[in-house]
């Protein structure tokens, strides 16, 4: 019988988060397949745990998750972390999970800390509907065309951020949603220096222009408000498709843009801007 895939969370800062059943599955699993075993063998040190630690990251995952899955088939358990937080939430996992999952080897998922749900229960923005971004692209074009698809997103976003990329990111976001958008900037959590700045993205803007950031961010912004079918004209219409074309979207995706968030069909949204063209 095949053994079980374990994805275990750990702590990300405070070492007290580490739950214990997931000490225990640490203890009791044949093996530990770790993100960064300098980083997990830390870890295993401050509980006491001796244990055999593989590699499984990114730049290892196709052939390592093979030889894991051998292992897992003749019968052994895995541990899976990584260097903080939940494994497959990006970070190494979710294709040893897909990989298991098409063995037909059983996988565990232990809940506990994950940076999103943590920045998002503190971020005081609305959590009924909300979204994970994950990290965006490094690449402007990318980085941009992500965040303008998310120009009429309602839900609230949650990103991941290094500090070295944050004043970049927020210009970016200020651009595509507008400097008074909220946003909830939740840095360094469960840390000594745990900070959670409630702002907007213009007064973010300014703010890290002056003093370069420096922790772990995750970035927690409000949605687009919500903009009722029947208050939408067609005057609204033809500004707000003018307003994304000045904003430097093509005439298509302005349409497009605006049909969703006036919530009215594309073909109509065409007709108007069409009548409305130079
Ligand atoms: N899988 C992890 C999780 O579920 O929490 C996330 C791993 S991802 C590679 C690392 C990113 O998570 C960081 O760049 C930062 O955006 C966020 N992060 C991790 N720990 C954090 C903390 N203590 N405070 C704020 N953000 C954190």
């Amino acid at each position: 019988m095949a053994g079980t895939l374990y994805l275990v969370p750990t702590p990300i800062g405070n070492l007290g988060d580490i739950s214990q059943r997931c000490r225990e599955i640490l203890e009791s699993a044949d093996f530990i397949a770790a993100e960064d075993t300098r980083v997990t063998l830390k870890l295993l040190n401050h509980l006491g745990i001796k244990k055999s630690l593989v590699s499984y990251y990114e730049h290892n995952k196709a052939y390592r998750g093979d030889k894991i899955l051998e292992r897992l088939l003749a019968g052994e358990t895995c541990a899976l972390v990584s260097d903080a937080g939940t494994p497959a939430i990006s970070d190494p996992g979710k294709d040893l999970v897909r990989q298991c999952a098409d063995a037909g080897i059983p996988v565990c998922a232990i809940p506990g800390p994950c940076a999103a749900i943590t920045a998002l229960c503190v971020s005081g923005q609305p959590t009924d509907r909300f979204c994970f971004e994950g990290f965006l692209s490094t690449a402007k074009k990318s980085r941009r065309e992500h965040l303008d698809s998310l120009r009429s997103e309602q839900r609230t976003m949650i990103f991941y951020e290094a500090p070295h990329k944050l004043l970049a990111t927020l210009e970016d976001m200020a651009a595509a949603f507008g400097p008074d958008r909220p946003i909830s900037l939740c840095r360094e959590l469960t840390k000594l220096h745990e900070e959670v700045i409630r702002t907007t993205l213009g007064q973010a803007v300014e703010a890290y222009a002056q003093t370069p950031p420096k922790g772990e961010f995750v970035l927690v912004l409000a949605g687009a408000p919500p903009v009722e079918k029947q208050s939408a004209s067609e005057e609204d219409a033809a500004a707000l498709v003018a307003r994304l074309m000045e904003e430097g979207l093509s005439r298509k995706d302005a349409v497009k843009q605006a049909a969703a968030r006036l919530d009215l069909p594309k073909n109509v949204v065409y007709e108007i801007a069409l009548k409305d063209a130079p």
